[in-house]
């Protein structure tokens, strides 16, 4: 029986889904979306405005799994894809 690193049991070093580079203490996650990043890199998918200043409880909006900036998202509810 081969013994079991206890390395392998540390949280991985996450990386940012958008940049690459190894993340440091601050960071935005979404764990159902697979999001981990850097708060200068989180952006609007939509129109890449930067979404970076939202803090913990700020609303986020989310349709089809892409990150809406509040512009890009009243414009989606004007388009009435939502229904
Ligand atoms: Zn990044
Ligand atoms: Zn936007």
């Amino acid at each position: 029986m081969a013994k079991v690193d206890p390395e392998l049991f540390q949280a991985p070093e996450r990386e940012c889904t958008f940049c690459g580079m190894a993340l440091e203490d601050i960071k935005i996650i979404i764990e159902h979306l697979n999001i981990c990043s850097h708060p200068s890199c989180f952006k609007c998918g939509k129109c890449s405005a930067p979404l970076g200043d939202l803090e913990a409880g700020d609303n986020l909006w989310i349709h089809s799994r892409i990150v809406h900036c509040e512009e890009c998202y009243d414009k989606l509810l004007e388009g009435g894809s939502l229904s």
